[in-house]
This record gives structure tokens, C-alpha cells and sequence, in this order.
């Protein structure tokens, strides 16, 4: 079974030529958001994708760009649809989603916690979840911001979808030589210090064998620039639909 992948957007989290990196995965006819940022209900809507089409989201941490729309997607899930969404979360961030992102706006009478607005699974390290027929996930935990948990996605056994990451060589090694990774879907920072992400100078820093599997995603405006200059890593466009 092909993994089918369509962004919704791939800007890093300042870009405002493109919408937050979040991710479509259909699989079977099974649709899982990655990550509701600020600008995803509005980049579904310019795609023409109902909310409703949606059968789960998941969420990588807790910035803006990765669960802003979370708050208008369970609103409208109940208050037009009369159902809550499925959410997939880390464990480790059940709590500080709803307690530090969520109550203040999703708490009202009837709304007391994650659980009553979402149908809530949760995620853990080191197991693997099926999530619908021909789509398994493992989450592995990446660093990010110091003190904050952040997840990164192993699909299916074979595909590496990156959260917002400090550069790890040594996993992205270890995933393709050891774990059959066959495909890395990663973000990158084009310009500037890494800090809290992966430069694309790092990127270009590892043996050809691994730059070729991997596309790039969570990128700034400065992006078009920089096409011809990433040797064999391609840019993921928003909205295109990739076989994975
Ligand atoms: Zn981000
Ligand atoms: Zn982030």
C-alpha cells in the first residue's frame, strides 16, 4: 500500500509565502492530519478540503504552527458536525496541550478537558501504533527546545517525517543503515544559525547515500533561491500530492 502525502504547507514557522508545515496522509482511505497550525483550517480551505474529511490528527510539540488550529477544528467538528476529532498525541504532551494551548479557548461548560474535546489516543516511545490499515507509526522523540518535548514520525517501518529538530546525524545514519528507512521527509532552515532547527548546510554535510532520500519541508520564504543549490535533496511544494 502506497502512503499518498499532500501538504498543507511547508513555511517554517515565520513563512507567510507558505502555510504552516502541516501534512496530509492519506493511506487506504485513511486521512491523518500532521500537525494543525495557526494557518491550517485556512490552507484546507483554499484547497477545498472539508474539515470533515479529516479522520485523525496527530501532533509532533506544541508551537503555534504545529497545533494553533486545533481550537477552530474542534469547534467546528462539534458544532457543525456534532463529533469530536480524533487526536493522536504524545503522551508527554496530553497535559501541557490542554492545560498550557487549549483550555483557554476550547474550556466552556461541557469542555473540561482534552478528553472532551477530542477522542484522544496516546502515543508512546518505543511502540509501534496502527493507526488505520497500511499506515503504523512510531514516535521518536527529537530535540527541538531545550526543556519541551517534540516527536519525529517513523512510518510504516520505512518513511522518517522530521518534527522541528536540532540536525541528528547519527539517527538519520542509523534509520537508513540499520532500520530500512527508505524515504526522510525533513525540515530545514535555509539561512542563519540553526538554533533549534536543521540548517541546510548540515543537511548537505551528510554522504550522498542519505541526502537522496531525503526532501525538505518547514522552510522560509527565501526558498526559491535556494533550488539548484541542495544537491540531491528536493523541496516538497504545498498542495502537490506525493507518492511516498
Ligand atoms: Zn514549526
Ligand atoms: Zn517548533
Amino acid at each position: 500500500m502506497t502512503l499518498r502525502l499532500q501538504m498543507l504547507g511547508t513555511g517554517g514557522a515565520f513563512a507567510k509565502r507558505y502555510y504552516n508545515n502541516n501534512a496530509l496522509l492519506y493511506a487506504d482511505g485513511f486521512t491523518l492530519l500532521i500537525d494543525c497550525g495557526i494557518t491550517a483550517p485556512l490552507a484546507l480551505h483554499h484547497m477545498g478540503k472539508p474539515m470533515e474529511a479529516i479522520d485523525a490528527v496527530l501532533i509532533t510539540h506544541i508551537h503555534g504552527d504545529h497545533v494553533g488550529g486545533l481550537e477552530e477544528y474542534a469547534f467546528r467538528m462539534k458544532y457543525g458536525h456534532g463529533r469530536k476529532p480524533v487526536l493522536y498525541v504524545p503522551e508527554l504532551l496530553a497535559e501541557p496541550l490542554w492545560e498550557n494551548t487549549l483550555k483557554g479557548g476550547l474550556g466552556q461548560d461541557g469542555i473540561d478537558s482534552l478528553e472532551d474535546a477530542f477522542h484522544v489516543h496516546l502515543l508512546r516511545e518505543g511502540q509501534i501504533s496502527e493507526l488505520a490499515r497500511g499506515l503504523s507509526l512510531e514516535i521518536i522523540r527529537t530535540p527541538h527546545i531545550p526543556g519541551k518535548n517534540s516527536y519525529s514520525l517513523y512510518l510504516n517501518g520505512e518513511i522518517f517525517y522530521s518534527a522541528d529538530m536540532i540536525f541528528q546525524p547519527e539517527l538519520l545514519t542509523e534509520l537508513v543503515r540499520q532500520r530500512g528507512c527508505r524515504k526522510i521527509l525533513h525540515e530545514v532552515q535555509l539561512t542563519g544559525p540553526g538554533q533549534v532547527h536543521t540548517t541546510l548546510e548540515e543537511l548537505l554535510s551528510l554522504p550522498a547515500d542519505l541526502r537522496e532520500k531525503i526532501s525538505l519541508m518547514h522552510y522560509g520564504d527565501e526558498m526559491e533561491s535556494f533550488i539548484g543549490r541542495t544537491k540531491e535533496m528536493a523541496f516538497l511544494h504545498q498542495h502537490e500530492i506525493y507518492d511516498l
